[in-house]
């Protein structure tokens, strides 16, 4: 036998049995990555799966759901290992990474921040470019690239690995994103009543943040410092809709929006799905039609919109903005050009208008 043979059979031999290992201790972190699939019951699992564990002779492992369907096995009911895993939770995971990616002073390596965030470094690996659009590597030297830049006190904003991944590689963008929201349909109104929002949470370099959808577009952009606090914040936000984790084409979207988020002077390009009152929805024309790098007072957007006289209505219009830099209510100060609030705090303000003024 040539010794290829020999040497690639005993590393089948040790991954089946590092395979059967996790199976034995029903290891989630192991989940996505094989299917153990079952000759006596022509079913296939999640490595994790909390049905009564099969005997290993009648156990063949496969790496993904086609591979174990083409060989006649049924996805198990109990663990459904072909529906994706909460979405949410990944996401959670890959923004905690995130932050220990720009916090720390030298690159972390892939096995210290996939054994923080409790996954395989393989898995890991994988999951964190599915939602960053980018591997983890490159994230970190995009963050230390903007960071020089920073320093340098040239342009600031623009994690490039990320524009290029999720933002500028694909001019046809749109129409995928119409797909993936259009997926269900949706009618919600009075805080979202039947409709099902998916969401997903990143991280950028403003901190957290949340995207999430309806059928017909984004509807809510929430920035923050930590996750959970936005979690809840769009659950308030729709209290009456089905609050959905999302999967892995929704998170190409968040890619997307966070690529969108990172360039200045980016155009947002996808569908809103905003709900106000018909004057509301003109105050978030007029902040649209506000180039980046402008600032204008709220006394003049009310001037704009021939409305001087409603200064205090479209302050509180732009208070109801839901959708962080896309509705670009950040570029309203106050009329000595101050800072006013920020829902999403004032240094994200601040730090979006310097980004802005940069050409
Ligand atoms: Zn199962």
């Amino acid at each position: 036998m040539p010794r290829t043979r020999t040497r690639n059979d005993a590393a089948r031999a040790a991954q089946d049995a590092q395979r059967w290992a996790s199976v034995v201790a029903k290891d989630k972190t192991a989940d996505g990555q094989f299917y153990t699939a079952v000759a006596t019951t022509g079913i296939y699992c999640r490595p994790s799966c909390a049905a009564r564990r099969p005997k290993r002779e009648n156990v063949t492992f496969y790496d993904t759901c086609a591979e174990a369907e083409a060989a006649g096995y049924r996805p198990c009911k109990r663990c459904k290992p072909n529906e994706l895993v909460p979405g949410a939770q990944h996401a959670a995971k890959v923004a905690e990474a995130c932050r220990l990616i720009m916090e720390a002073e030298v690159v972390p390596k892939l096995d210290d921040l996939a054994r923080a965030v409790g996954l395989s470094p393989f898995h890991f690996h994988r999951l964190f470019k599915s939602i960053v659009g980018v591997t983890p590597k490159a994230y970190a030297t995009a963050t230390r690239q903007q960071r020089v830049r920073e320093k340098l006190g040239r342009s600031t904003s623009v994690t490039e690995a990320i524009y290029d991944a999720g933002y500028n590689s694909n001019g046809r963008f749109y129409a995928t994103a119409t797909d993936i929201l259009g997926m269900t349909p949706t009618n919600y109104r009075g805080g979202g009543a039947n409709a099902e929002i998916k969401f997903a949470l990143a991280q950028c370099s403003l901190g957290a943040i949340l995207v999430a959808a309806s059928g017909k577009g984004v509807c809510a952009i929430f920035l923050g410092d930590d996750p959970n606090e936005l979690v809840r914040e769009v659950q308030d936000r729709f209290p009456n809709a089905s609050l959905i984790g999302g999967d892995r084409e929704f998170e190409k979207l968040v890619a997307h929006v966070v690529g969108f988020v990172e360039t200045p002077h980016a155009e947002w390009d996808l569908p809103l799905d905003v709900r106000g009152t018909a004057f509301q929805h003109r105050v978030w024309q007029a902040l649209r039609a506000i180039p980046p790098g402008e600032t204008v007072s709220y006394a003049e957007l009310a001037g704009r919109m021939g409305e001087p006289k409603a200064v205090r209505a479209v302050a509180g219009a732009c208070a109801a903005n839901h959708v962080a830099v896309a509705i670009p209510c950040h570029r309203v100060v106050r009329t000595d050009g101050s800072l006013s609030g920020y829902r999403w705090g004032v240094e994200r303000k601040r730090t979006l208008i310097e980004r802005e003024k940069i050409k």
